[in-house]
Order: structure tokens, then sequence, then C-alpha cells
């Protein structure tokens, strides 16, 4: 880095900003943006959108990027005949010469963007847990997340395994990447032959240890000889894999000084399997929480060693640098939530930062579910060809009426693009309903994103009026008036609904009625559940305290038992309350909530003795309780306080007003549609208007 080039926060974040010598050639910096499948790789245009994707991250500073997985089978033309490991028939895969000239579309737009900057292929093989039912194994035994059992790999399947990543390797190396990353964790194909619950063979390539990283061994050293000396290959370990008899500590740090001798240029940390049932990424996770595994793992191999989860600010990475546990750190997520992350870093503007708020909504949600990945507050993150905010030719004046998180989107994009804004909420401060959010133990993140608007509003120039209850006479003077009053809560029409026992969810969270010790929430969407944690919980939140964090998923750093979790028990610390959790649904308590953190709510709650129920008719409320009708019999649940948490209806006053006098008006987010409406939607919405008009 010449010296004309250094930034204020090159200085204050400076081992961050230190570059990183491989020998035959060098990172920029130690901010790697880790490996996430988008859905992008699998789409028509997927290599044009993948291009403009990672060039604007490349062009944002960070060091180095690695891909989404991209598999090494081959199919056999049309139908797919093999698919072995790629994660869906017709996945993104890496075989032949066709695939190299798109792969080339890539990685041209990323070195033309920051020539500096470096992009590795991960080659994905997923092995036990692919989805289709060619699969394969090193033994027969189905993963307790996939619906089909593999096929075990004969000798001549491990060959060919081998063979496949090398050829991937050198096909990337053709396309213009910098080196792949081969992904040895998570559960898939090379994992399963180093632990022993998932390899029962009793050839060379199972029983023993040294015989369980033998293939693994065999990949690496097959992909080194392909590509030559002067080509990165990153290896990515379970460092900690979470799972009942798991590796032990002693097996990773042995498989990390082989796969040194082996060829590996950098080894990547990860902490889980897929099959795992403690949270390694989800927002009620501390920030860095799992970075001192990766500083021991660095203390047994002289390779540059990267650590990853939960790092979203400069600070916290520049920390984890400084207390010298990874030479590198692997950010995904942050770099989905704001491209221009290190930028930002660079020019001592952390506070601009658009951080990611690890709420999975957007982004692995969505690929689990077979959408494209976004972002909940970008939604720009892999839709930049679709999704621009282009200067105006034609500068209005906007009112945008309510300061929640569809105002606060549709006031800044608008504003960006160079309208002129005045934002109104009757509230004191910005934010809405994130304002409850954040109250919730394992929710402070959404300060970060209240953080970010609040610094928007004020560089962008936008005018702020808090304690501003609008109405209809204040809006004659705008172009163009947006109305994002967001909504009020469903009261249900229920006898004794009056009740004084009966409270708000909103009264609840900030504290402002009592609750008493027998407790019947009505309602289990997301906000029924945040409320339930909100009182069964008792002490510090685990997302601010490592310890309490540990303890409740019973997890050992200190001593690294197999896995890091074999035979701890988690210790929950519950508030002394009986709580129902109640819907009418017949589904399961909980099914709505998001896909990959979901179950992390459900468990909790029943950790903590929370009785969820199902299928319920309300029948009326009186001194004695609520009475319900539960398996078409009549029951009274004798409680002292009944939360309502029964979804909500768009507020919609000022519009109608606004409407009714003929003004140019627009309505966004929870007022324009309340059912189903989340963060996501809202801001989703506001961005995608805000950036046409
Ligand atoms: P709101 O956030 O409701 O904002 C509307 C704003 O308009 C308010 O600030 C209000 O004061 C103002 N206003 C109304 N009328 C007027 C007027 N006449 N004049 C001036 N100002 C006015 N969503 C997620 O995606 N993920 C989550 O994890 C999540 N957790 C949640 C947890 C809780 C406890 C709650 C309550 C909600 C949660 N949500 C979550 C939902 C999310 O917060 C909402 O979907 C989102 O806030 C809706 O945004 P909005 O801007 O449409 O409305
Ligand atoms: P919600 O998720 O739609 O849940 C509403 C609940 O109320 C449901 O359990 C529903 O179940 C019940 N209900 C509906 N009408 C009722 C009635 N008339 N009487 C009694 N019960 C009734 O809405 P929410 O919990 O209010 O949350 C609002 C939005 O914020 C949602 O979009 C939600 O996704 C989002 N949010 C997300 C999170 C998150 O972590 N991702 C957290 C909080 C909120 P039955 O109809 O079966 O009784
Ligand atoms: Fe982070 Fe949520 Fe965006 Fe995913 S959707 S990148 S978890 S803020």
């Amino acid at each position: 880095m010449s010296a004309a080039a250094k930034l204020p926060g090159h200085e204050k974040y400076a081992r961050l900003f230190q570059p990183l010598d491989l020998g035959f050639t060098t990172l920029k910096n130690r901010a790697i943006m880790g490996s996430m499948h988008t859905g992008l790789e699998e789409l028509p245009d997927g290599f044009e959108r993948m291009a403009a994707y990672f060039a604007e991250r490349a062009a944002g500073g960070v060091g180095m990027i690695i891909t989404g997985g991209i598999a090494p089978n081959e199919e056999g033309g049309v139908v797919v005949k093999d698919p072995e490991g790629n994660p869906v028939f017709s996945a993104s895969k890496l075989t032949n010469q066709r695939e190299v000239e798109g792969h080339k579309l890539v990685t041209q737009a990323v070195h033309e963007a920051s020539p500096d900057t470096k992009i590795c292929m991960q080659i994905l093989h997923m092995g036990p847990i692919a989805y289709n039912d060619g699969l394969v194994a090193p033994s027969p035994i189905r993963s307790r997340i996939s619906k089909y059992m593999p096929n075990e790999l004969d000798k001549a399947g491990i060959q060919k395994q081998i063979d496949d990543h090398a050829h991937c390797a050198k096909l990337a190396q053709e396309a213009g990447y910098d080196g792949v990353e081969i992904i040895g964790s998570a559960g898939y194909l090379l994992s399963t032959f180093l632990v022993e619950k998932t390899n029962q063979r009793t050839d060379e390539y199972g029983g023993s240890y040294e015989n369980r990283m033998r293939f693994p061994l065999e990949v690496v050293r097959a992909c080194r000889e392909a590509v030559g000396d002067e080509f990165i290959i990153v290896f990515r370990i379970a460092a900690m894999d979470m799972l009942q008899g798991g590796m032990s500590w002693e097996e990773v740090a042995q498989l990390s000084r082989e796969l040194e001798k082996a060829g590996t240029s950098i080894i990547s940390t990860h902490f889980t399997w897929h099959e795992s049932a403690v949270p390694t990424i989800a927002t009620m996770v501390p920030r860095a929480a799992f970075t001192s595994v990766t500083g021991r793992v660095r203390n047994e191999v002289s390779i540059p060693v990267i650590t990853s989860n939960r790092i979203n600010a400069p600070e916290v990475a520049e920390d984890v640098l400084e207390r010298g546990e990874a030479d590198l750190v692997s950010m995904a997520r942050p770099m989905l939530a704001d491209s221009q992350f290190m930028n930002k870093a660079a020019n001592d503007a952390a506070d601009e930062i658009n951080t990611c708020i690890a709420c999975n909504q957007a982004c692995l949600d969505h690929t689990f579910g077979g959408k494209t990945t976004s972002c909940l507050v970008n939604p720009r993150a892999c839709h930049e060809t679709l999704l621009s905010y282009q200067p105006t030719s034609a500068p209005k004046s906007i009112a945008v009426i309510g300061a929640g998180p569809a105002g606060m989107a549709y006031a800044t994009v608008a504003a960006e693009r160079g309208h002129k804004v005045s934002l109104f909420d009757a509230a004191s401060e910005i934010g809405g309903q994130f304002n409850l959010a954040k109250l919730v133990p394992g929710k402070e993140e959404f300060y970060e994103t209240l953080r970010y608007y609040t610094k928007m509003i004020d560089k962008l120039g936008i005018e702020l009026h808090l304690n501003a209850f609008v109405d209809v006479d204040m809006l004659g003077d705008f172009d163009h008036i947006v109305v994002a009053t967001g909504i009020s809560p469903r009261t249900p029409d229920l006898e004794g609904i009056d009740d004084e026992k009966v409270v708000s969810y909103i009264d609840v969270l900030k504290g402002n009625k009592k609750v008493g010790k027998k407790v019947a929430i009505m309602g289990a969407g997301g906000i029924g559940f945040d409320v339930a944690d909100f009182i069964s919980h008792d002490g510090p939140s685990g997302a601010l305290d490592i310890d309490v964090f540990a303890k409740e998923w019973g997890i050992d750093f200190e001593n690294h038992p197999r896995g890091g979790v074999t035979g701890i028990e988690p210790e929950v610390a519950s508030a002394d309350r009986d709580i129902y959790l109640m819907q009418r649904k017949e589904t399961a308590v909980g099914k709505g909530l998001g896909k990959t953190t979901g179950w992390t709510h459900r468990l909790t709650l029943s950790r903590r003795g929370v009785k969820m129920m199902n299928g319920i008719e309300y029948l009326r409320i009186d001194e004695r309780g609520l009475h319900i009708l539960r398996d078409n019999k009549p029951d009274l649940l004798e409680v002292d306080t009944i939360i309502v948490c029964a979804g909500q209806k768009p507020l919609r006053t000022l519009y109608d007003a606004a409407k009714e006098k003929g003004l140019p008006v627009e309505l966004v987010g929870g007022a324009y549609e309340a059912a189903e409406l989340d963060a996501k939607a809202a801001i989703n919405q506001a961005s995608y208007l805000a950036a046409e008009i």
C-alpha cells in the first residue's frame, strides 16, 4: 500500500488494513468476504448478476472474496445422470470449458473493479446432504437433515471424487480465479470422512484418524498438483463442529498440521455442521464468539488462519486480530448488508456502515427456501442489476410520514437520489417498531440499524421532525407524500377483552404494565415469540455475554470436548413464571418463524418451560382467567396476565384523508399491508418505490 493511499481508518484499524504476504501473492488487507450460496449461481443470467454483485464488493475494498459453492461433479448432458455432490439437480458446477467462460465474467469483473482484490472459488461437494438421490458418502448413513440415504463410495468412487476436485480447481484457475476454497466442514463430503459416526469404513479411508484424514488430504494434494504452487488453496475446517461425539480438539489440531503439509495456503475455521443443535451465526450469538477457537488452531500451524462468525464491525475485526486469534477475518453477511464496508472503515466512517443484524431473514432463509439471497437492511444485495439508486433528473419535495423501517428506507433512498425529503414521526425517536424489537434479549443488533439511519438522515440532509404527529392539513406543500404510518395492534373480539389483566405487547415490552406469574400469550407469531422470550428470560442477554451464551447452549470453549459440546447439558436461566403461548391454527407453534432461526426460538422457549399450544379456540376472559376450547374440550387457564399478540392492522387514517383531498400520496410498509409484513418486506418495498420516484 503506498503512503499516499493512507486513509484515517488505516491507522485506526491498523491490523485490519495490514497486507498479508502469501509468498507468491499479497492480500491487500485482512478482510475476507466469506462464501455464501446466493441462488444467483443457478439463474440463467447468474454469471452476469454475480459479476455485478462481486465487483461491487471488490470495489468496496475487501481483500479477498470467496464465491458461493460450486460443485465439482459432471452432469451427463441435459439429464442429470450423476449429480453426486451437487446441491440440487442442475446446480452450479465447474466441470467443463463452457462453464469456464461463464466464470470468467465474474473474475474479470472483480479484477477490473479492483485489480488488487483476490477472488477464490469455493468447491462444494455436499456429500450426504446433497439434495438428490444420487448422493454419495463414506458410509451409507443418512444425515438427520436429509431425506436421502447416501450411496457408499467404493475405492474407484473415492478416486473419482479426488480427480473431480483437482479438475475443478484447475478449471477455476483457467477461469481467472486467484484460488479455490475446499470446504471440509458443515457435514459436507470431506468432513464426513473425518468423523467416526459418519465414517464407518473398514478400508484405508476409515477406522483410525490417520485413515479418516486420508481422503481430504488426498484432495488437497491432488488440487495442489493440478494448480501448481502459485495459486491459493484455502481449506475450511470445522474447528468446533458442535456435534455430540464430533471431532476432538486433538483431531482438529492434527488435521490443521497435516493440511499445511499437504499444500494448503490458508486454513479457514468454521464452527458447525448444519445438523448441529447450537446456533452459531444467529443474532442471539455474541459477536466474535468463536474466535478464541481459531486462535488455538493458529498456534498449531505456520500458515495463515481465517476466523469467522458474528464479526460485523471493523472494531470487532480489529480486536480479534489484536488478540492474535487470527490472521484474517471473514465477514460474509456483513458484505451483503454493506458492499462498501471496508471503504467506510478506511475513511474512518464506520458509523455509516449498514450493519448486518444477523437476522438471516433475507439471506440464509432465502437460500434454504430456494429463493435468491438478499439482505433485510440492503435489498440491493444480489439484485445490483435490478435495483439501483440513480440520481434523479427531476428533484421533488417529498414528505415521508412515519420513521419506521419503511419510512427510513424511503427517505434515505429518495434523498440519496437528490430529492428534498422531510421525514416526520409522532414519536420522540426514529425507528418505529424497531424500538420495541431492540428491547428483546438477543435482538440488540437492531440498535445498529437505528444508528445507521440516524447517521444517514443527518448525512443526506433529510429534514427530520420528531414529536410531530402529522394530520392532513400539514401536507399541502409537498410534491409527493409517502405515508409510512405503520400499524395498529389487533384486538380480538372476545368477551372480557377489556379486563384489567389483558395487556398489549407494547405495554409489556415498554415496561408500562406489570406481568404476573401466570401468563397467557394470545398469538404465537413473531411478536408472540419475542414477548414469550422477553418475559421468560432471566439475567443478562446471551448475545452480550459469551459465558451466558455458552451455558445456555452447552458449549465448552476452554476444554473443547468432542465437538465442543459433548456431554454438556445446557443450563437455562428462566424467569419464575408459568407461560402459555397459544394460537388458533392447527399447525405446529412457531412453524412460520424463520427457516434457519425458528428452531432456536422454539428450543429456547421449551427449555424455559413455556407451554406452546395450537388449535386453541378462545371463549372468554373473566376474573378466573382465560377460558378456551382445547381438543374440543373446555378448559380454563387460571392466569393473572393475558398478553395480546394477535397480529396487526394497517394504520391508514392519514392516507385515506390525503387521498380524499386529492393529494399525491402513496402507501408503504405496514400501512400498505400489515398481514405478514415484516421489516424485510417494509424496507424492500420502500427502497424499490424510492428508486423510481
Ligand atoms: P412502523 O415500524 O410501525 O413505523 C410507523 C411509524 O409511523 C411509527 O414510528 C409511528 O410513530 C409513526 N406514525 C404513525 N402515524 C403517524 C402520524 N400520523 N404522524 C407521524 N408519525 C406517525 N420484523 C422483522 O423483519 N424482523 C424482526 O425480527 C422483527 N422483530 C420485531 C419485534 C417486535 C417486538 C416488533 C413489535 C416488531 C418486530 N418486527 C420484526 C416487525 C417490524 O418491526 C415491522 O414490520 C416494521 O417496523 C414495519 O415498519 P413500518 O415502517 O411499516 O411501520
Ligand atoms: P403474525 O406473525 O402474523 O402473528 C399473529 C398471531 O396472532 C398469530 O399467531 C395468529 O395466530 C394470531 N391471531 C391473528 N388474528 C387473531 C385474532 N383475531 N385473535 C387471536 N389471535 C389472532 O404477526 P405479529 O406477531 O404481530 O408480527 C408482526 C410482523 O412482525 C410479522 O410479519 C412478523 O413476521 C414480524 N416479526 C418478525 C419477527 C422475527 O423474528 N422474524 C419477530 C417479530 C415480528 P392464529 O390466527 O392461529 O391464532
Ligand atoms: Fe445480515 Fe439479516 Fe442482511 Fe442476512 S438479511 S445479511 S443476516 S442483515
